[in-house]
Formats: C-alpha cells, sequence, structure tokens
C-alpha cells in the first residue's frame, strides 16, 4: 500500500511503439509529458522501441542463425530510421551527435551479436535478448533528448540498472525487492530534482548484468513493476487508441470506449486478446492501490480507461462489457469411453502438453468424463497431438482412449464482465444471440470467477460470432 510520505503527485508515462515511432509522435509523447511536468507532477516515462523495429531486431537473429545474408540490411534500415528521426527531431548540435553517438554504438552492437549468431548457426534465448533489446535503449535517448532540448530536464536511464530479473531469458521475472531498491535509489533523487528519468520499457538485467528481457509487450509491465515500486499514484499506459474498446472497431463500427475497468476484467481481456495491455501489468497494480489508466496519445483529450479495484460494484446494468476474439487456435480433442472414472488422463495429458512448450489457452470437460476438449496456438498443434499419442499409447491399444484429434482453424471468442456473476441468464442470452446468426458452437467454457464466458467457434464465423455478442453490449 502506498504511504502518504509523499506530497507531490509522482506519474509513470508509458509510451508504445506507435507512440514513439516517429519525429512527430515523439513529439506528441514528450508535450503530454512536460504538460504533466509543468503542473508540479514528477514524472517518470518507460519507452517503448519505436514501432517495427523490435521485429525487426529479431529477424536479424533470425536471419543470422539461418547462416543467410540481409541482416546486414537491416543494420542499415536501422540506423537510417533512426538517424532520420535524430535529424527531424533534435534541433542542437550537441543533442543530435550525442544520440548519433548512441546509434552508432547500438548499431554496432546489433552487427556483432548477429556476427556471432551467425558464426554460432544459433540464437540462444539469452542472445536473442540482448539483441531485442536494443530498440528500447536507442529510444529512450530519443525521447530523454528531445525533453531536454524542449526545456525539460531529463535523463535517459538504462533498465538493466534499476530492474532485477532472474535469468530467464526472454521472459524473465523480477525480484521485487532488489528492483526496489534499485529503482528508488536511482530513480527519487532524480524525481526530487524536478528531472524526468526516460527508463527502457521491455528490459531487465540478472544479478551478473546479463540483459533479460521481460517478454513481447513486456514494456507496459516494465511501467506497472516502476511504478509499485516506486508507489507511484499512477501508471498511464499511453498507446495509439482510445482505451480499452468493447470490441475491435474494426469488426463492429460501433464499439465504444470503457470508462471503467475492473482489475478482474482486465486480466481476462489482456489474456483473451485485447492487446491493450500486457497481462502481467496488472497485479504489481493491484498489489500497491496506484491507479492505471489507458490512453491514447494522439487523441489525449479523448475518451480513456481507468483500471479500477474489482470491489467498486459490479454494474447489474451492464454485466457485459466487452468481447474479444483470439484467433489461430486449434482445438484438440482426447475422447474415449474408457476414460470414465480413470485417474489422472487429465494430469497427464496437461503434462505432455506442458512438455511440448505449449500453453493451453481455455480447457473444457464433459461430465460424462468421455472426452477432453483444449485449445492451443495452432502452430503447435501437431507437436501436441503428437505428444498426446506418445503418452497414451497403452490406452490407444487397449482402446480405453479412441482417439486424439485436432480441428484446426477454431476461434476462442470471450465475453467479459464482472456484472454477469450478479445477473441471472447471461449465458443464455448469449447463446440465443449467437443461435439466432446460425453460429454452430464447437464448446464453452465459463471462468469460476464469473466474469467471462468463452466459446469456440470456427474462423469463418469469428467476426459474425463477436458482431452478434457486441450488439448485447452496446445496443
Ligand atoms: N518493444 C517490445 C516489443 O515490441 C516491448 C514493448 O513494446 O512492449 O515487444
Ligand atoms: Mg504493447
Amino acid at each position: 500500500m502506498r504511504g502518504n510520505k509523499r506530497m507531490t503527485t509522482l506519474s509513470i508515462m508509458k509510451f508504445g511503439g506507435t507512440s514513439v515511432g516517429s519525429a512527430d509522435a515523439l513529439r506528441a509523447a514528450a508535450l503530454l509529458v512536460r504538460a504533466e511536468h509543468a503542473k508540479g507532477t514528477q514524472v517518470a516515462v518507460v519507452v517503448s522501441a519505436m514501432s517495427g523495429v523490435t521485429n525487426l531486431l529479431l529477424d536479424g537473429a533470425d536471419i543470422a542463425s539461418r547462416g543467410e545474408n540481409g541482416w546486414q540490411d537491416l543494420a542499415t534500415t536501422l540506423q537510417a530510421r533512426h538517424a532520420d528521426t535524430v535529424a527531424a527531431l533534435l534541433t542542437t548540435a550537441a543533442e543530435q551527435s550525442l544520440v548519433n553517438e548512441r546509434i552508432a554504438t547500438h548499431i554496432g552492437e546489433f552487427r556483432a551479436l548477429c556476427h556471432a549468431v551467425e558464426v554460432l548457426g544459433e540464437a540462444s534465448p539469452r542472445a536473442l535478448d540482448a539483441i531485442s533489446s536494443l530498440g528500447e535503449r536507442i529510444c529512450m535517448h530519443l525521447m530523454a533528448a528531445h525533453l531536454r532540448e524542449s526545456g525539460c530536464a531529463a535523463e535517459a536511464v538504462r533498465a538493466m540498472d534499476i530492474i532485477r530479473t532472474d535469468a530467464t531469458f526472454q521472459a524473465a521475472r523480477p525480484d521485487f525487492e532488489v528492483t526496489r531498491d534499485l529503482c528508488r535509489t536511482r530513480l527519487l533523487p532524480l524525481l526530487r530534482n524536478r528531472s524526468v528519468p526516460v527508463i527502457t520499457g521491455f528490459i531487465g538485467a540478472t544479478a551478473s548484468g546479463a540483459i533479460t528481457t521481460l517478454g513481447r509487450g513486456g514494456s507496459d509491465y516494465s511501467a506497472a513493476i516502476i511504478g509499485s515500486v516506486l508507489d507511484a499514484d499512477e501508471v498511464v499506459i499511453w498507446t495509439d487508441v482510445d482505451g480499452v474498446m468493447s470490441t475491435d472497431p474494426r469488426i463492429a463500427p460501433n464499439a465504444r470506449t470503457l470508462p471503467t475497468v475492473t482489475f478482474r476484467e482486465i486480466s481476462e481481456l489482456a489474456f483473451y486478446g485485447a492487446k491493450v495491455l500486457h497481462p502481467l501489468a496488472v497485479r504489481p497494480m493491484i498489489e500497491h492501490g496506484g491507479t492505471l489508466w489507458i490512453r491514447n496519445t494522439f487523441n489525449p483529450a479523448g475518451p480513456a480507461t481507468r483500471i479500477v479495484a474489482d470491489s467498486s460494484a459490479p454494474s447489474a446494468s451492464e454485466p457485459l462489457k466487452a468481447v474479444t476474439a483470439i484467433k489461430d487456435q486449434s482445438l484438440v480433442t482426447i475422447e474415449g469411453r474408457g476414460m470414465l472414472g480413470v485417474q489422472g488422463i487429465a494430469a497427464r495429458a496437461f503434462g505432455a502438453v506442458a512438455r511440448t512448450g505449449t500453453s493451453v489457452t481455455l480447457i473444457t470437460q464433459a461430465s460424462s468424463e468421455q472426452s477432453i476438449c483444449f485449445t492451443v496456438p495452432s502452430p503447435n498443434s501437431s507437436r501436441v497431438v503428437a505428444a498426446l499419442n506418445t503418452e497414451f499409447t497403452g490406452e490407444l491399444v487397449r482402446k480405453e482412449i479412441d482417439r486424439i484429434w485436432d480441428r484446426p482453424s477454431v476461434v476462442i471468442v470471450s465475453v467479459v464482465g464482472s456484472g454477469m456473476s450478479t445477473v441471472p441468464g447471461i449465458p443464455g442470452r448469449v447463446f440465443t444471440a449467437l443461435g439466432n446468426q446460425q453460429i454452430n458452437i464447437l464448446a464453452i467454457a465459463q471462468g469460476s470467477s464469473e466474469c467471462s464466458i468463452s466459446l469456440i467457434v470456427s474462423t469463418e464465423q469469428s467476426d459474425d460470432s463477436v458482431r452478434a455478442i457486441h450488439a448485447l453490449i452496446v445496443a
């Protein structure tokens, strides 16, 4: 919980890839920082890499690991993109040469790492983190230099120095205690001096100093970690959409911004494909009690979403809040009469799936125990089915399990709203809406939190399903 020692408000402003994706975007983002800072607020900024840069860096590593040429061209492209941004954004020779020097260093590092990967013929998770972290490490200099030029004291701060993680490269997890000390020691003096730390999102480092990343999209998590250890009053995730929407506006043009979403709802939404917030960013904020906002850098005065405590009464008038779809899934079924009452089948099944490195996105089991169904990302499904066939060889021979198969090309459509636990009949309304559109539901799961219902439908019926359910939310 937050202490009351600090009198000034502290805001963590996190800018995603598109919000720092060009000189114009960086200017717009910096304007928001300066406006907040001018109010007397203490501001710490967390930046992503410029949009597309992390993908290019990882492409380079991939090309190099296959021994192909092409990463050299990517290095040139990355160099040019950042140098062009310097030329368009920065006005003083001193700042320009400082940032250009950083760009040259980091692009040099990219070349050296790709060369090493090429020689080894393999990109280890550790090498991938060293490579994919470079976008943020360049971007923080662009933002810090531009803030200084526009009259706002700012300093680039490497997350390697303030976020301590374990050594799970590509999905590192923070050590909150060490991170708290490192962050407070490094950041609080800057904040007290009215300087704006500009911190790399996405990155941390192990105790021995190896660079780690928190996983794709992890800069939201960085902001939440920093917000929680500094007891920030708010963390604002600045993105390129008007907060959390009731659904994807490309599917349903009448989608609207949700003014408030509870922590539990946003966790479900983040898990089920709403790309606005990294799922791990939620927990640190719940625990320390600050406010979490999602706002649009390009429409700062427009609608925004505030993430609120679960205790805020679920609104019975609004039992359904949002509907999302996760595409590119396969539905795996283990079927057999001989499974009835046999213990340990599910444990063995999910053990076998886990050993393929696949995470299961949804599970349902018929109460007759004659089938277990679950979804996995399509690219993993043949590996999963093979692993299950191996695990259950004996059962298949003895005909206790009849077959294990997958149905490719399905979608998980999830409808989320914590009010559904207090309003009876919600599942019925959802099924009726789908039935009216002749949509065939392949499987159903309801979370025990009663905050979401998920349905599996075929890919062809995905958009129609989302629209039919959305019509129950926004009339
Ligand atoms: N740049 C990283 C990514 O593209 C982290 C982030 O943007 O959150 O995944
Ligand atoms: Mg993101």
